[in-house]
């Protein structure tokens, strides 16, 4: 859709619109189940495995995919946090590589993101 009115209503932050509440309250939502499930891998983590075992240990494979789980829901809660950072700053759905404004539907399913659509297919290939 090109609308020369949508996006002239789109331009930059400062729009009246506020799509974002929603965003907020899922951002707020996908936070604490990541803090839990943080919780529940560093409980896990406690129990260090005797290395003793050698590689081919199941102990030890599950101890190492737990620490490995551990770094991406970090990784989640650090962006989840930014998200709703930028919420509050008023730049939230803005593209941080182009200054595009990030396609909503894109929001809707990834609400931590900080790419529009053409930049992270750009990124990844
Ligand atoms: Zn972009």
């Amino acid at each position: 859709m090109k609308s020369a009115d949508a996006s002239n209503r789109n331009r930059r932050g400062k729009s009246k619109k506020q799509p974002t509440q929603e965003h907020q309250a899922r951002l707020l939502r996908e936070l604490a189940e990541a803090r839990e499930e943080l919780t529940r891998l560093e409980r896990k983590l406690e129990h260090r495995p005797d290395f003793g075992l050698g590689q081919g240990s199941p102990d030890i494979y599950e101890w190492e995919m737990n620490l490995a789980l551990r770094k991406r829901v970090l990784a989640k809660i650090a962006s989840l946090e930014d998200a709703l950072k930028s919420l509050d700053e008023g730049d939230y759905g803005i593209c941080e590589r182009c200054g595009e404004q990030i396609e909503p539907e894109r929001l809707d399913i990834l609400p931590d993101t900080t790419l529009c659509i053409r930049c992270a297919q750009r990124i990844r290939y």
